[in-house]
């Protein structure tokens, strides 16, 4: 994963797919914090595209305030996503309310379903980044006859 944290290449899916973004992005109910009904995962992925990292992170926002980041989740797609599973909480909050999302955040990764899901994204906006990177090539390739 050193490649990621010497480039930062994490793309933010929403902004190639907002149409996905908007209909796949998961929620969570968090019923146990007052004030936070529930929190949604905006996803970000690594698009340098000569690495196979595999690695994501998850913008953790309360839906009654989307516009403010209460944790980063980074992960990786393997088969061990949880021993690469790093919470980090961005916003004061308190040990019982980290606890009951850290909670939330660990079920909903572990969840095949949503793993998948994800993977499908990772490959979306790689496919998408492989494109936009190629594309003035394409345009300038003169052909011979
Ligand atoms: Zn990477």
């Amino acid at each position: 994963m050193d490649c990621c944290l010497i480039y930062m290449p994490m793309q933010f899916f929403h902004d190639h797919f907002p149409d996905i973004s908007r209909d796949e992005t998961k929620t969570i109910p968090i019923t146990a914090v007052p004030g936070m009904p529930a929190i949604a995962l905006f996803e970000y992925y690594c698009t340098e595209l000569a690495c196979g990292c595999q690695s994501g992170k998850l913008g953790v926002v309360s839906i009654a305030k989307p516009k403010t980041v209460l944790a980063s989740v980074s992960f990786s797609l393997t088969a061990h996503i949880d021993s690469s599973v790093d919470i980090e909480f961005t916003s004061p909050m308190m040990d019982r309310e980290k606890k009951k999302i850290s909670q939330a955040l660990l079920r909903a990764l572990r969840d095949k379903r949503y793993q998948n899901l994800l993977a499908e994204h990772r490959l979306l906006l790689r496919a998408r980044i492989f494109d936009l990177v190629t594309e003035p090539m394409r345009k300038n390739t003169v052909l011979y006859h």
